[in-house]
């Protein structure tokens, strides 16, 4: 049990374990949390205050969370020492609990990190970033029908031109690289050239497109969209949605019907419980989201092209401030805040939680705890909806009554 160097492990705690490939979630599991840089701790002081009384109320007692709290970030150099801003047993610690939630974090400036979120990814295979993104009424929105949006997007998280391999112009590098290039391939990129690599394998899309079909399933969605760019990245893109519907196929051959099979065997009529698969061109897509954003349900998409699609999609219902994410592998899941640590609110309690709320809203279905989930869920939608809300809604919103990070989550407790 000493295994650790700070970090406490809860004694009243259970682990939360896997067996066949599922979790096994016991009454009072131990859920590693990492409060976070700058409104962090604020936000995440108010977001732990729901949770628990969400868990209160649903189980009466029977069931509670066991928080355990890891670090990272600033608060990690302090309890550490110097440099240390991610430590091992951080990461071992997510790795044998298998589920963590965490708060916004600084990303270090200078020094080998490149940021502590992509650290995280990488080193525990985080390889699905999940993003629902769905309207609660009353949330400002430049949309005029912003409630159609209701999406889950499944970006993979560890491949593409994020990979990290990138070589910088007038370095040996990218002179050697360059010139075997054009020399062997007969290709004629310019030598002031700074490169980068952009993998993507079979393997790593086909993973990410599994997960993103398999959660259509659980959840009774509709559809999956798979999002390339393979009109011009041919073996790329073009081949995440070969692999894509390849993997479809194989594995989920009774419970699909693709968009070419839909017209081709079932005259363009959808037939009853099956999940259609489709794919769009990424540019297509960010007309589609804005047009007819009611056509997309799941989407599964490789890493840029998802990145740039959470951020849009998140910003037509409402802005990142209550978007939700999760980083999920085979069975660790990461819940955060998607928003940064917006230092220039640290210590204020004036930010909006809604953010690691609905994570921690993810989080509980993910352990099977739906029953919280949709506590803290309607609790939430109600809060919004009568206008108690933080500076950042209330400034968009006729008639809004300003609260505080702290008295939002206790509006919200209320209204459970
Ligand atoms: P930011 O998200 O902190 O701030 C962008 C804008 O949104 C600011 O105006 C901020 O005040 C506002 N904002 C952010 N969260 C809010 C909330 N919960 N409620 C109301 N308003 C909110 O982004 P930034 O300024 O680019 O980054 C600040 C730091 O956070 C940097 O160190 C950055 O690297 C880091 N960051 C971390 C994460 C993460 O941990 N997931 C994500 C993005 C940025």
């Amino acid at each position: 049990m000493a295994k650790f160097k700070k970090i406490v492990i809860p004694a009243n705690g259970e682990k939360i374990t896997v067996s066949e490939g599922k979790l096994v979630v016991p009454d009072k599991p131990i859920i590693a949390f990492i409060e976070g840089d700058g409104t962090g701790p604020d936000i995440w002081k108010a977001s732990k205050k729901v949770f628990d009384a969400a868990v209160k109320k649903a189980f009466n007692g029977k069931k509670e969370i066991a928080w355990m709290e890891i670090y990272a970030g600033e608060k990690a150099l302090s309890v550490y020492g110097k440099n240390k801003w991610l430590p091992d047993e951080t990461v071992e610690a997510i790795r044998e609990y298998n589920v963590a939630i965490k708060g916004p974090l600084t990303t270090p400036i200078g020094g080998g990190i490149r940021s502590l979120n992509v650290a995280l990814r990488q080193l525990l295979d985080l390889y699905a970033c999940v993003r629902p993104v769905k309207y609660y009424t009353g949330v400002p929105s430049p949309m005029k029908r912003p409630q159609d949006v209701n999406i889950v997007l499944f970006r993979e998280n560890t491949e593409d031109v994020y990979s990290g391999i990138e070589f910088k112009s007038g370095t040996k590098e990218v002179s050697d690289l360059i010139k075997y290039i054009n020399k062997k391939y007969d290709k004629n990129i310019r030598k002031d050239s700074g490169v980068g690599i952009k993998p993507i394998s079979s393997f790593g899309s086909k993973r990410l497109v599994k997960k993103a079909i398999e959660y259509a399933i659980a959840n009774n969605r509709k559809s999956v969209t798979l999002v390339h760019k393979g009109n011009i990245m041919k073996f790329t893109e073009g081949a995440f949605k070969e692999w894509g519907y390849e993997i479809a196929k194989e594995e989920f051959r009774d419970f699909i019907v693709t968009e070419d099979e839909l017209y081709k065997s079932f005259k363009g009529k959808m037939p009853e419980g099956k999940i259609l698969i489709k794919d769009r061109i990424a540019d297509s897509m960010f007309q589609q989201m804005l047009l007819r954003p009611s056509e997309y349900d799941v989407v599964a998409t490789p890493n840029l092209n998802g990145d740039y699609l959470s951020d849009a999609a998140a910003a037509q219902v409402g802005g990142l401030g209550i978007a939700p994410g999760a980083n999920i592998s085979y069975t660790t899941a990461i819940f955060e805040a998607t928003h940064g640590t917006a230092p220039k609110y640290a210590g204020l309690d004036k930010v909006n939680p809604g953010s690691v709320i609905l994570s921690g809203v993810m989080m509980f279905e993910y352990i099977g705890w739906n029953k919280v989930g949709k506590l803290i869920e309607n609790a939430l939608k109600k809060t919004i909806k009568s206008k108690v809300v933080t500076y950042d809604f209330a400034r968009q919103m006729k008639g809004a009554k300003q609260v505080s990070t702290s008295r939002f989550a206790a509006e919200i407790i209320k209204n459970m």
